[in-house]
């Protein structure tokens, strides 16, 4: 069926306060309603707004018509404008519902195969009262309530019908097509899909947004450091005795560059020698947690948090396993966070290739990173 969407988004919404109605104020970053709109994209498309707010709808880039002084003429505003242009079903949406998911416009699509209209809504959980000057006067059964929601969902022709013959004063469109006789049939609706009313809905409608648009950066490291003359080595921010020491510019903690590097590349900012380059000479010698606390403050001024780390360390020898919750613990300190959110662990190559020959440690490490 040709489906389109009608946005209402004339009222004036006094109960919110503010300058502007609350279909255009803004939500994390932009209007109400470009959230709104965005949640129908791709489908033909048809706001209705208040005459003051021409130029507002003109911004949004969609195409609109002005709504009358009631929402059942804003609704029959939009329907009549979408007469003669083939559409068969209609959605009819309030502008201040920025939250609906694509599922609850599918389930409602998929509905109108078998019904002249359907709409969503959940069932009343919550125990009712009736009250009286402030105190409980009475309960009320709920069983057969529902709390109702849009977008409401009917064949096109049928609903621009109701609307024609319909006196007025219609809580919803439901409503409209109930008095002409049209079977509406219950969708279950969303506890997400919430109509902006109160000021304190904006600040949970934002968590959900945040939610929906969780950033996760992923990013992985690789560094070698060959053996040199010595009797330690660093790994992992843990000074190992070792009949062997590690050979380069700084430290040589192979398992902290690795580390480094991985949150480098998940914030797309390249490696350790971006940062600081071998070539000068004030990071020679240097201890390698300066590195990583760079890397970690670097992440958290563009807004993430490390999720988790996990570093592998290839050697046949120094044993790394006796020293692994110390590293842990370490790496934990420096970049603080919960050790729970960092792993040590060590691996031999079966005596192969460089590491196998004791030539040199390999790291390998990986972490991901969360918009905080
Ligand atoms: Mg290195």
């Amino acid at each position: 069926m040709r489906t389109a969407v009608i946005i209402v988004a004339a009222g004036r919404g006094s109960r919110m306060g503010g300058e502007v109605p609350k279909q255009w104020q803004g939500l994390a970053g932009k209007p109400v309603l470009a959230h709104t709109l965005a949640a129908f994209a791709g489908m033909q498309l048809l706001l209705v707004v208040h005459p003051d707010d021409r130029a507002r709808a003109e911004a949004l880039g969609v195409p609109f018509v002005t709504g009358g002084a009631t929402r059942d003429a804003s609704v029959r505003a939009g329907l009549e404008a979408l007469e003669g242009t083939g559409v068969e079903a209609v959605l009819i949406h309030d502008g201040a519902r920025p939250l609906v998911s694509r599922a609850l416009i599918g389930r409602l699509v998929a509905a109108l195969e078998h019904h002249a209209g359907a709409a969503p809504a959940l069932a009343v959980t919550d125990a009712l009262w009736r009250g009286a000057a402030g105190l409980v006067a009475g309960t009320q059964d709920r069983a057969g309530l529902y709390r109702a929601q849009t977008p409401q969902a009917f064949r096109f022709p049928a609903i621009l019908a109701a609307h024609r013959a319909h006196p007025g004063g219609a809580l919803d469109d439901v409503e409209v097509a109930r008095d002409a006789g049209l079977d509406v049939a219950i969708v279950e609706g969303e506890e997400t899909n919430l109509k902006l009313t109160f000021p304190g809905d904006f600040a949970r409608a934002e968590a959900i947004l945040k939610g929906r648009e969780m950033d996760v950066r992923l990013g992985n490291g690789y560094d070698v450091h060959a053996f040199c003359e010595g009797d330690h080595v660093w790994l992992c921010g843990v000074k190992v005795p070792h009949a062997r020491g590690l050979l380069g510019h700084s430290d040589a903690d192979v398992g902290m560059h690795a580390l480094t590097d991985a949150i480098y590349g998940a914030l797309a900012e390249g490696d350790i020698g971006r940062h600081f380059p071998p070539s000068d000479p004030q990071w020679k010698g240097a201890a390698s947690h300066i590195f990583l606390a760079h890397a970690i403050g670097l992440a958290r001024s563009r807004g993430y948090e490390l999720g988790n780390c996990d570093v592998t360390l290839v050697c046949e020898r120094p044993k790394i396993g006796p020293h692994a919750l110390e590293m842990q613990a370490e790496l934990a300190r420096i970049m603080g966070v919960g050790a729970d959110r960092v792993s040590v662990k060590a691996t031999t190559s079966e005596r192969l290739g460089f590491t196998g020959r004791e030539e040199g440690i390999a790291a390998l490490a990986t972490a991901t990173l969360v918009r905080a």
